[in-house]
């Protein structure tokens, strides 16, 4: 009899539903399922495709209350997070959806002066079958990311959720099939633990999508790096603000605040780190403290904000805090009393030394450090000193200045007089470098990361130099050669 487990509300510990525990022969069982699924998904074309993604959109926007009700029972987020969630998953994959075949559909690119008598195209193909590993904290967006775009570049995936927000796995399954019901095993979910995700990794998928942490990323690239099956790596962040003295204050103290406690921090691109010219940061901090006043985590559906949703979490942000004062930081707001389980109360930590853990590794909680800087020279070395590289955003009354200062910033994306700007927009590439994975989600990049490019030259008439031929005459070929060499040296 397969095992099973109970996934539980953060809040209440009461019981939210029930899952198999997925062994390796029902992972690989369902491979095998979504393998023939994909060769029919193919057989669809462009257009039927397009259809319908774009009809299971059109479900989920219909079932919008269902998702956003289970999201919230296995999250504790309240109602509007999660609803917005559901929003953000739509416009995604409305966008992969209606932009598959431009960007990946054949094309004809020029062929270059050696090669004029041959038409040269490029297409991308599917993979075939994508295994995506998900995490808790955005249980629909963040899988999304890579689940319709696999989808949409005409692949199957075989999906297993976190094993804390399992529900909403199988209820995006469950939606598909209800939605393309000639095609059910094109989304299939497997639930279960780590095993159940390291089987995916080891069943001879043709790529994994990971999203989690960098320790378990580095657990399934070694599994990867068995078969050499690809990977794609989406993990953590310690995405620094820069705050200039000529920005609004207002405007930069609100999204900070929201960027750092919107799902109680627990935002793989949120904010954790700011850094404040030193003319503007005791304005800068006295603003940020107004506003955090007034927040208070809860259960109700208008909170501002949840639970962790982890519990072992807790223990992470109050390590953070505690070595942060007892190496000199000071508290500006909040301090070890605003840990209450299963929520954290709004911390914030001024003066944080920049070895301190608050300052190195991710927190994923609502704490977040306001530190001031010379200029913005040092803000931009702060924030691309340490391990991860994912997000980070530039507060400046001079947007070409704020361009120039993101030009330098070594994260994935960078957002200007706003924070997680780039979340939203479905054609920018989502991902970033080092701790915080590689490979890219969203955009073009993100359908073309599910698809092999197939190269195709197609001769149109037999040239009059051919460098491809034992039989043609050797002078010719050879004068060709070194008119062209002769040219290369100029050009
Ligand atoms: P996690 O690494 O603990 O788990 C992620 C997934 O991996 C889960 O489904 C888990 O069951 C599975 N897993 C665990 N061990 C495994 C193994 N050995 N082999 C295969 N799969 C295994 O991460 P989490 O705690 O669920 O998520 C939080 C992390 O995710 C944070 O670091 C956060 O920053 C990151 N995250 C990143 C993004 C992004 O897009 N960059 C988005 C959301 C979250």
């Amino acid at each position: 009899m397969t095992d099973r487990f109970t996934v539980r509300s953060p809040v209440t510990g009461a019981p939210v539903g029930e899952h198999p525990v997925h062994g390796p022969e029902d992972v690989r069982a369902a491979v095998g399922r979504a393998r023939a699924a994909a060769h029919d998904w193919s057989a669809c074309g462009w257009a039927g495709r397009r259809a319908r993604l774009l009809a299971w959109k059109r479900s989920l926007a219909r079932r919008m209350d269902e998702l956003a009700s289970l999201i919230r029972a296995e999250t504790g987020k309240p109602r509007h997070d999660a609803r917005a969630e559901v929003l953000l998953t739509l416009v995604h994959l409305d966008w992969a959806a209606r932009n598959a075949r431009r960007v990946l559909g054949r094309r004809r690119v020029p062929a270059g002066p050696l090669s004029v008598h041959q038409r040269a195209l490029v297409g991308y193909r599917p993979l075939g079958v994508i295994g995506v590993i998900g995490p808790w904290n955005y249980p629909l967006y963040t899988p999304m990311g890579s689940i319709g775009y696999a989808l949409a570049a005409g692949n199957a995936v075989v999906f297993k959720p976190s094993e804390l927000t399992s529900g909403v796995g199988e209820l995006l399954a469950r939606s598909f099939a209800d939605a393309v019901p000639d095609h059910p095993a094109l989304l299939q979910t497997v639930t279960g633990h780590g095993p159940t995700g390291e089987a995916l990794a080891r069943s001879g998928v043709d790529k994994v999508a990971f999203t989690g942490s960098p320790g378990t990323a580095r657990k399934v690239a070694a599994v990867c790096a068995e078969r050499l099956t690809p990977m794609l790596a989406e993990c953590g962040g310690k995405d620094a603000v820069l705050v200039d003295a000529s920005a609004d204050l207002d405007e930069a103290a609100e999204a900070i605040v929201w960027g750092a406690l919107a799902n109680a921090g627990q935002t793989c691109a949120g904010v954790e780190r700011v850094y404040a010219v030193a003319s503007v940061h005791a304005a800068l901090c006295a603003r940020i403290v107004h506003r955090v006043r007034a927040l208070r985590p809860g259960p109700e559906p208008d909170s501002p904000y949840g639970p962790l949703i982890l519990p072992t979490q807790l223990a992470t942000v109050e390590r953070h805090m505690k070595e942060a004062l007892a190496a000199g930081a000071h508290a500006a707001y909040g301090g070890p009393a605003s840990l209450r389980p299963p929520y954290v109360h709004p911390v914030v930590l001024v003066d944080v030394p920049e070895d301190s853990p608050a300052m190195r590794e991710e927190t994923f909680g609502p704490l977040v450090v306001v530190n001031a800087v010379a200029d913005l020279d040092e803000a931009v070395a702060r924030a691309n000193a340490g391990a991860y590289a994912l997000g980070a955003a530039v507060f400046t009354a001079d947007r070409r200045r704020g361009l120039a200062v993101a030009e330098r910033l070594a994260s994935g994306a960078v957002s200007v007089n706003s924070v997680l700007g780039f979340a939203a927009v479905p054609s920018l590439p989502f991902g970033g470098s080092a701790d915080s994975g590689h490979g890219r989600i969203h955009g073009a990049e993100g359908l073309r990361g599910f698809a092999a490019p197939h190269s195709l030259t197609v001769r149109r008439f037999r040239p009059p130099v051919d460098l491809t031929s034992f039989t043609a005459p050797r002078r010719r070929a050879e004068r060709a050669v070194e008119l062209g060499r002769r040219l290369h040296a100029r050009w």
